[in-house]
């Protein structure tokens, strides 16, 4: 966090006290070195990753220079994932909360199309969006950027890692010259410096260093001969942590799949997610993650992008990282706001010319470490704490979290605190309740009715 205040800025008085009664007291260090170029209209290439407060940099940007009277779509971001893209939807609203009427939409693939249609041709200010999906929209004719004055991209190296590169540029093509551009990205890659010299002016360069200090995050090395070792060396090792919340980062989606069918078998509450899932899956993925009704998630890079979680306890790295920027940002991922955190990587001599790569970068010599003994493997597996419900109904039935938690801890109900997170999507809502309290909870929600009627209730059992 940086000593600036957000009232150093010309932002309008009503965006000012929101900050403030967000709690958001002073820049970080990537809203303080980018905002003032992007107040003045100008663009900005940031080298931020989530968790770097990048969201907040743009989207207050463009909430400044929206003019909330003209209702056309003037500002566009484009994002890798759906769940970025709703996550960035979110702050912006947030952001916004203060500014009546402003009308953020979102447009993401793995949706229908139709009622996208539907909400276009009622108009928005801001679109935040999948590359593919907005192409098609735009191509389609379905959306107009002759209005647009601001293009952000969020997340660029990850877009293009996607193959999203031909859809970018038939949208920029498509918006007018004289807008602002901003992008945002992780990793500085030479096709990120090609498409920022493409697309934008004169772009300012602002890069914060990681915020992730080697204070906060403890990192481990293990060496071992073959995939078979690599499997008991990961199972040793969560085995000794006991992680509640813990993601083991695999290259690929195959081994991401193997990994965690393995590790299911050893009786560990895991889930696997990767590009291979229907979108419905991923989504109940993430959110039974998030909910700590699952111990362990087993990634590929992509897929964990969009997952935005602040506590978790240790990531593992199954092999090492095929770019140190990833190994990086892998790491990133735990240890955040001060807490401590814990990465393992795993190794073996084929990979000798990453594990140089990453001396080279880290500045220290990595050598293996003695894994846990055996006698780890007596001990019970760890439990998650909470267990989710699925409610078939969701906002298509106007339910909102309010009535779920009403149905639960109504009479007789459980208490407040043995529920956890509650995600009301389009058809369905999640509810994450404490395992002790479950059994009522399914009998709560069966009994009782959401919305005055009886939705059909179960389990997600891993
Ligand atoms: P991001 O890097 O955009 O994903 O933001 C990470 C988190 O930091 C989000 O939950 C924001 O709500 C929060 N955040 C962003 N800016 C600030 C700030 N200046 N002060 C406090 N929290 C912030």
């Amino acid at each position: 966090m940086s000593d600036l205040k957000f009232s150093t800025l010309a932002l309008k008085p009503e965006l000012l006290s929101n900050l403030e009664s967000l709690g958001y007291e002073s820049m970080t260090p990537i809203q303080a070195q980018s905002l003032p170029d992007i107040l003045k209209g100008k663009d900005v290439i940031g080298q931020g990753k989530t968790g770097s407060g990048k969201t907040a940099a743009f989207g207050l940007g463009l909430l400044q220079k929206l003019d909330v009277k003209r209702f056309r779509i003037q500002s566009l971001i484009l994002c890798p994932t759906r769940e970025l893209a709703d996550q960035v939807a979110k702050e912006i609203r947030r952001l916004a909360r203060s500014i009546h009427n402003i009308k953020v939409l979102t447009l993401c693939g793995g949706m229908p199309f139709g009622p996208q249609i539907g909400s276009l041709e009622h108009g928005a200010h801001i679109v935040v969006g999948t590359p593919g999906r907005v192409e098609e929209h735009v191509i389609k004719g379905t959306l107009n950027l002759e209005n647009l004055n601001l293009l952000i991209l969020d997340e660029a190296d990850r877009m293009l890692d996607m193959g999203f590169q031909p859809a970018l540029d038939n949208i920029v093509r498509r918006a007018p010259d004289d807008r602002q551009t901003l992008l945002f990205s992780a990793t500085f890659p030479n096709k990120i410096k090609q498409i920022s010299e493409r697309i934008m002016t004169k772009p300012g360069m602002v890069k914060v260093e990681s915020t992730h200090d080697d204070s906060s995050i403890t990192q481990h090395f293990y060496k071992v001969a073959d995939n078979d070792q690599r499997l008991e060396a990961l199972r040793l090792l969560l085995m000794q942590h006991k992680p509640e919340s813990a993601v083991v980062f695999c290259n690929t989606k195959k081994d991401a799949q193997i990994v965690a069918d393995k590790l299911i078998a050893f009786g560990f509450s895991t889930l696997a997610l990767h590009g291979d899932l229907e979108q419905r899956d991923r989504d109940q993925t993430l959110v039974r993650f998030a909910n700590k009704s699952a111990n362990v998630l087993v990634a590929t890079d992509v897929a964990a992008r969009g997952l935005d979680i602040d506590n978790l306890d240790a990531v593992f790295n199954f092999h090492i990282a095929l770019d140190t920027e990833v190994h990086v940002h892998r790491i990133g991922r735990t240890g955040r706001a001060g807490s401590k955190g814990i990465a393992c990587s795993i190794f073996s001599d084929k990979e000798s010319y990453k594990v140089a790569l990453l001396e080279d970068y880290l500045n220290r010599k990595i050598v293996g470490e003695e894994l846990p003994d055996f006698n780890v493997l007596h001990d019970a597996v760890m439990r998650p704490q909470m267990i989710t419900i699925q409610i078939d109904g969701g906002k298509r039935d106007k339910v909102r979290p309010g009535d779920i938690l009403g149905a639960l801890t109504g009479e007789n109900g459980i208490k407040g605190d043995q529920v956890g997170k509650i995600n009301v999507s389009q058809n369905f809502a999640y509810v994450a309740v404490k395992r002790s309290a479950h059994k009522l909870a399914i009998k709560k929600l069966e009994k009782g009715k959401i919305k005055g009627r009886n939705f059909r209730v179960r389990v997600i059992r891993g």
